[in-house]
């Protein structure tokens, strides 16, 4: 099924994101927690994909299975930076192939060696060339993008952001998943900026439960994100005890996504990291909300 379908069906919508095994050999534990997500029943789950390729071929192994064994729809990611066309061409094929009709069309990160070098000879760019290609396909995808209610890292200011945003919608992006966000004020202003700016397709908020301290740091390096002071005495009281972290983080994002809800945020995807327990917790919370 398409998500956008989903997506624009006025109903409350609460998905999960996992991430493929990085080897053969955590396959069967990959497979294990992502069939536990998908018992849930979400309203659809989300499989990325490694910009390297390392953890591409899991991908589609992973959705085909969520949605064989539990019917939940799946999108996969699918990244092109540094990527040839013959490459990207066919893993689309793939896709196809695999009765997956969702594609979440993406950039990737750059890594370290690729800052600073000459790209004009890459047959892949931005995002928008992908979405171009899948489109190009003749294949009916529906097609998601990525974007930045902090705007993105890369960005010289949020106007530019949005600029390029809009080209990307333009070409073909069916929804928007957003970079996560720890301050919902960031998001509403984000919306009212993007609409403004012509861009009308349902925008899914990604919510990130932080569950240990650990994980903050890497959140922050990763998407830049700012975090509240409220989040911020959250880590400093409780970081050191695991189960009272956990807790408190899983609190922290019921708390965001009610508050969207609240706001008529429909649609609310869920950065579960492949953590059954995390992703059941905070359902159990949103029950009578989502009315499961
Ligand atoms: P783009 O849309 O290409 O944007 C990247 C930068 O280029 C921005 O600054 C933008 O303003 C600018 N830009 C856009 N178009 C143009 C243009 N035509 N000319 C000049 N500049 C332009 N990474 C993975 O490796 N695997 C994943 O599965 C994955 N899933 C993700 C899911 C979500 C919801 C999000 C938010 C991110 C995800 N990422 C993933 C990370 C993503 O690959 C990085 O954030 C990456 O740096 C940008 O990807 P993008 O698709 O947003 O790129």
């Amino acid at each position: 099924m398409k998500i956008s379908e989903t997506l624009k069906n006025g109903r409350l919508s609460l998905s999960f994101e996992v991430f493929p095994p990085k080897t053969d050999s955590n396959f069967e534990s990959v497979k294990t927690a992502t069939e536990e997500i998908a018992k849930l029943k979400p309203s659809f789950m989300s499989v990325t994909y490694g910009a390297g390729g390392g953890t591409s071929k899991y991908t589609l192994d992973i959705a085909k299975n969520i949605k064989k064994l539990y019917g939940v729809s799946t999108i996969a990611h699918l990244t092109c930076v540094s990527s040839d066309k013959e490459t990207v061409k066919k893993k689309i094929e793939e896709i196809k192939e695999s009765g997956i009709s969702n594609i979440m069309a993406l950039r990737g990160d750059l890594t370290p060696e690729m800052e600073g070098t000459d790209r004009s000879h890459w047959d892949y760019k931005n995002a928008i060339d992908l979405v171009r290609e899948i489109k190009a396909s003749g294949y009916d995808f529906c097609i998601g993008g990525a974007c930045y209610p902090e705007v993105h890292p890369e960005s010289a200011d949020q106007k530019e952001d949005i600029k390029y945003l809009k080209e990307k919608v333009d070409a073909g992006c069916d929804f928007l998943t957003t970079q996560m966000f720890f301050d919902n004020n960031l998001l509403y202003n984000f919306l009212y900026k993007i609409r403004e700016a012509g861009i009308t397709v349902p925008v899914v908020a990604g919510i990130m439960p932080i569950t240990n301290a650990n994980q903050v740091e890497r959140a922050i390096k990763l998407s830049g994100s700012f975090m509240p002071q409220r989040f911020k005495s959250i880590v400093d009281k409780f970081g050191h005890n695991p189960d009272a972290m956990k807790q408190a983080g899983i609190a922290y994002a019921t708390d965001q996504i009610i508050d969207l809800f609240a706001n008529n945020i429909t649609n609310v995807h869920v950065y579960s990291m492949n953590k059954p327990d995390v992703a059941m917790a905070i359902q159990n919370n949103l029950s009578d909300i989502l009315g499961i």
